[in-house]
């Protein structure tokens, strides 16, 4: 069948919406007519050729991994969904592994396979246009299209109360964020936290925070605008980092330190500044992504004295059991993510790529 998508021909180019064949569902997986789909940096990481996906498959090449939208069809095994349903697009992972078997699916050793394959685990790709093969697959869903193929693991079926276009940014970004605070870091009521870097991640930490009861919630960037954002969405504090330095204004505000802190930047002087701010036992969660081989000079001593970093991945989550969680919160009012979206048609991503790239928005979201 025939789908619109977003193509990506050469490394860092423009995105250019191309009548492409989508292949029919395989027995595991689950045609996705998409309603909207979140744009992250890591679809643009791989724009630019910056993941790890193998260079023969990687362009031309479709990405998008925060699609939302309608079951189409469904492959001969599929029990999970049937067409009609409302679901959110994840990522994917084996289901065979260490990690996916206790409950890590983040962690799954086979991610890269997964995710960033070009094409299907098995090699065989999905997208054409005539006899030339577009590389697809992109965390099992290459949702920035009309159409996606996605697999039973990484749907997530969600309400049909909840507008299905805000719900697409849960897969990826907005849980990352959210997990970070509600499953792995857990503050207790009353807790100081500071967020480094309040992009899409960084919101949604805040956003959480409030939710967990954080009563001191500091936002440090070097975009003014983010900071107001982060003030409207229940950050107490906020810190320009490009006027003050950050680690003695939140000593200051904390008398001593923030008792939990996220670098969402991924940068080591940041991430350095974060552990910084930390009283003895504090936790620092590492949510920025870095090119491998990064390295980072931190104080023996200080990590010595009860501190914890620790890195994660997709907020620590299971997206099957974590997203309904964020909207049934959403629903009640105490969780109002959709106002870190700004829409724009599918026609024009790369003026939402470039909004993006210039913090001028938080989650730019398409409407296919
Ligand atoms: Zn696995
Ligand atoms: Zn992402």
């Amino acid at each position: 069948m025939k789908t619109r998508a977003a193509v990506v021909f050469e490394r860092s180019g423009k995105f250019s919406i191309e009548q492409l064949q989508i292949s029919d569902p395989n027995d595991e997986e689950v045609l996705v007519r998409i309603v909207a789909a979140g744009i992250c940096h890591t679809d643009l990481a791989a724009r630019d050729m910056h993941l790890p996906i193998p260079p023969a498959r990687a362009l031309p090449g479709v990405f998008g991994h925060e699609g939302a939208g309608v079951v189409e069809k469904v492959g001969a095994r599929v029990t999970k969904v049937k067409p009609g349903d409302h679901v959110a697009l994840g990522w994917n992972s084996c289901g065979a592994c260490a990690a996916c078997m206790s409950g890590n699916d983040p962690y799954c050793d086979n991610l890269f396979l997964y995710n960033f394959n070009g094409a299907r685990p098995d090699g065989t790709t999905t997208l054409r246009k005539g006899d030339q093969v577009i590389y697809g697959s992109f965390f099992s869903q290459s949702s920035l299209a009309e159409f996606a193929l996605a697999n039973e693991r990484n749907v997530v079926k969600v309400r049909k109360d909840v507008p299905l276009e805000i719900l697409g940014p849960l897969g990826c970004g907005v849980r990352t964020g959210a997990g970070a605070v509600m499953n792995t870091l857990r503050p207790r009521p009353g807790a100081s936290i500071a967020i480094f870097g309040v992009g899409p991640v960084g919101m949604s930490a805040v956003l959480a925070a409030v939710v967990c009861g954080c009563t001191t919630v500091i936002a440090v960037d070097v975009h003014k605008g983010r900071l107001e954002k982060a003030k409207e969405f229940g950050a107490t504090h906020t810190i320009d980092a490009s006027e003050v330095n950050p680690v003695e204004a939140i000593r200051e505000m904390t008398a001593g330190g923030a008792e939990y802190s996220l670098e969402c930047v991924g940068n080591p002087k940041v991430l350095r500044q974060a552990v910084d701010v930390l009283p003895r036992r504090g936790v620092c969660g590492l949510l920025g992504v870095v090119p491998p081989g990064t390295e980072v000079a931190l104080d023996m001593d200080l990590i010595m004295n009860g501190r914890t970093v620790r890195g994660i991945l997709a907020g620590d989550s299971i997206s099957d059991l974590f997203v309904p969680k964020l909207i049934e919160l959403y629903s009640h009012g105490r969780f109002p993510f959709d106002r870190l979206i700004t829409f724009y048609p599918f026609e024009e991503i790369n003026r939402a790529v470039e909004d993006m790239e210039h913090g001028r928005v938080i989650k730019p979201v398409l409407r296919m």
